[in-house]
């Protein structure tokens, strides 16, 4: 039988706002030594917005700004919709055709009769288009018309309040490492892990790149040490699903990732994490 003190740290999570789906999580959260992140909505508000437009060859701002605005109009990605927001008129999805997109690296669209591509680094290269190497820090969507290039676009999201303070009280309650991993740039990803007291960063990561790095720590650690993935789900389901507790974020996380997470942070702070570990600590001197 289950002893009921897991029953009511279940309940105290989830006055806390953290959905715990079963008493083993609980229980697991007291052997956590390694915290893996994603950075995008998990770490930062994944509210994405653009900061400045550079330009190359004859082009000019305002046509970076509609070539990449049409080329985005299907995607949810936050990327797409701070292009969108930005543009600001209304689009008429009968000026597009071919829509691709193209997971972890953006998107490849006809835009009346201009091939677009619209993306990151990676983008350009598995293209060959030769791109200028941004000076600004922050998310780059890189713009190719006709496979020339036309110029990026910077784009910033902010880092919740609850950040920091969240990865300095799991360092408190135990926890070894704390590790980002992000599909966006090593700049943007070193940034802000230096902020937050991060201690490994791994960016410019394919989703399953995001699995394989989680299996790596997994080898690497003893059997009993348990590992966390915290996750909004875009792009990290699969991650959600390797990792010995999966968290997700459950205001802006997808469906998928509430789905296949086995704790679900309802008011999206990471800081609510080191409130269940709190929790479970207690439940099990309670227990036993
Ligand atoms: P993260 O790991 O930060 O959550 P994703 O896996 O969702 O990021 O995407 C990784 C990268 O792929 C983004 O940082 C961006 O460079 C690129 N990308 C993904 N979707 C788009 C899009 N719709 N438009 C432009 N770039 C995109
Ligand atoms: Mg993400």
């Amino acid at each position: 039988s289950i002893p009921l003190g897991f029953f009511g740290g279940i309940g105290a999570a989830s006055k806390n706002g953290v959905l715990v789906k079963g008493s083993n999580y609980l229980e697991g959260l007291n052997d956590v030594k390694y915290v893996v992140f994603d950075k995008t909505g998990t770490l930062t508000k994944g509210s994405f917005k653009v900061n400045a437009i550079v330009t190359a060859g004859e082009w000019t701002q305002e046509d970076i700004l509609l070539y990449a605005a049409y080329a985005e109009i299907h995607s949810t990605h936050p990327i797409a919709q701070s292009i969108r927001e930005a543009y600001g008129l209304e689009l008429d999805e009968h000026r597009i055709s071919d829509y691709n997109e193209i997971s972890g690296h953006g998107i490849q669209v006809t835009f009346e009769n201009s091939s677009v591509l619209a993306g990151n680094a990676k983008l350009m290269q598995s293209e060959g288009i030769p791109f200028t190497e941004p000076k600004e820090i922050g998310t780059i969507v890189h713009l190719a018309i006709n496979k020339r290039y036309a110029g990026y676009i910077v784009i910033a999201d902010e880092v919740k309040e609850d950040s920091a303070n969240a990865i300095r009280l799991l360092k408190k309650l135990g926890v070894k490492r704390v590790v980002m991993l992000t599909g966006d740039n090593k700049a943007v990803g070193e940034e802000i892990g230096r902020r937050l007291g991060v201690d490994e960063v791994h960016a410019e990561l394919l989703p399953q790149h995001k699995v394989e790095e989680l299996e790596k720590l997994d080898a690497a650690k003893s059997p009993k040490e348990k590992i966390i993935f915290v996750g909004d789900g875009i792009n990290d389901t699969p991650v959600l699903a390797r990792a010995d507790i999966g968290v997700a974020m459950g205001g802006l996380g997808s469906d998928a990732a509430i789905e296949a997470a086995d704790i679900v942070i309802m008011t999206d702070e990471p800081s609510k994490l080191s409130s269940a570990i709190q929790i479970a600590k207690k439940t099990r001197g309670i227990v036993w």
